[in-house]
This record gives C-alpha cells, sequence and structure tokens, in this order.
C-alpha cells in the first residue's frame, strides 16, 4: 500500500535534459547523494521493482510522488518515461543504449545522461535535432543502405507515430 505522504523534496535537484530518460535523471541524483540508482527510486516508491520498470510505466500516483521529490510537475515525469508506448513495442526498446545523437548528447558529468532516443530502436535520427544517431561511440559509419534513405526516414516516422503517439498508419497500407 503506498502512503499518502509524498516523499520529502530533495535538497539539491539537478536539472533535467531535454529527452533525459527518468532512470537517467533518477542514476544522476544517485551519483550526486552517493546512493545507488534503485535506494534513490524506493527512497520515492519502496515498491519499485527496477529502474527499467519505472522507465516503462508508471501510475499517476508514482508519477505525482517522484514529480514532489524532484519539485516538478508529473506531466514532466511523464515525458520521461516510455508509458506511452503499447506493450507490443517495449521489445524495440533497449534496455541499454544503442545509439547517440551527438549534437545534443552531453558527456559532461559522470554519469553522463541518457535520452529516450537512445533506446528507441526504430529511431535514426534525434528527435530534438534530426541529426542521423552514431553508434553509442559516437563513431560515425557510412550507413550501408545510404540509396535507402529516405524510404528509411519515411519507415522510421510510421513507426514512431504508432508506437509514441498510436496513430497507426500501417493498417491504411496493408502491413498490420
Ligand atoms: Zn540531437
Amino acid at each position: 500500500m503506498i502512503e499518502n505522504t509524498p516523499p520529502r523534496q530533495l535538497a539539491v535537484r539537478l536539472p533535467p535534459h531535454p529527452d533525459e530518460l527518468l532512470s537517467s535523471w533518477i542514476s544522476r541524483h544517485a551519483a550526486f547523494y552517493a546512493v545507488p540508482p534503485l535506494v534513490m527510486l524506493r527512497h520515492c516508491l519502496p515498491e519499485a521493482s527496477s529502474l527499467r520498470a519505472a522507465d516503462l510505466q508508471l501510475s499517476s500516483d508514482q508519477e505525482i510522488r517522484l514529480a514532489s521529490m524532484f519539485a516538478t510537475e508529473p506531466a514532466v515525469i511523464n515525458r520521461m518515461i516510455f508509458g506511452n508506448i503499447s506493450q507490443s513495442s517495449h521489445r524495440l526498446i533497449a534496455v541499454r543504449p544503442t545509439q547517440i545523437c551527438t549534437n545534443c548528447s552531453s558527456q559532461h558529468g559522470e554519469p553522463a545522461p541518457i535520452l529516450r532516443s537512445q533506446l528507441l530502436g526504430w529511431r535514426l535520427t534525434c528527435p530534438l535535432c534530426a541529426t542521423p544517431l552514431s553508434d553509442p561511440g559516437g563513431r560515425e559509419h557510412p550507413s550501408p543502405f545510404r540509396q535507402y534513405c529516405r524510404a528509411a526516414l519515411y519507415g522510421e516516422k510510421l513507426l514512431d507515430d504508432e508506437a509514441e503517439r498510436g496513430i497507426a498508419t500501417w493498417t491504411s497500407l496493408g502491413f498490420s
């Protein structure tokens, strides 16, 4: 049973990066306070099983409690997780970062912030700046599929619309 008393606000709050993943934000605070990330999460949500589970789904009550601890709005917490993505698309969400936007990802600080798009298997480009994503080390390799670039970007949009916004344009194309 969740207690009704909201957790105390953190004395020091690190600003989130645009498109930062909730577990990344929690991990950066955990590093600051020198506690394990799961301890930081459970300080607020004692029932939480893992950071990954929190990234995938939170109840509105849990979002309110986290927002209270981080002195922000529940909508901000909601945008940092994959709660809008249907269960069927969860298999396309990596456990660890598989790509990086060399333009938007900050390499400053330890741990470095992880952006939501770094885990999304269908993303070819950064949702913030549209730069093509690179491998996690930031190296850019010439794509063997360069001649399909336009089709690939269209595919990315189709998948993104369905996964992020529930717009299933696939069905009208007969791919369902
Ligand atoms: Zn970017």
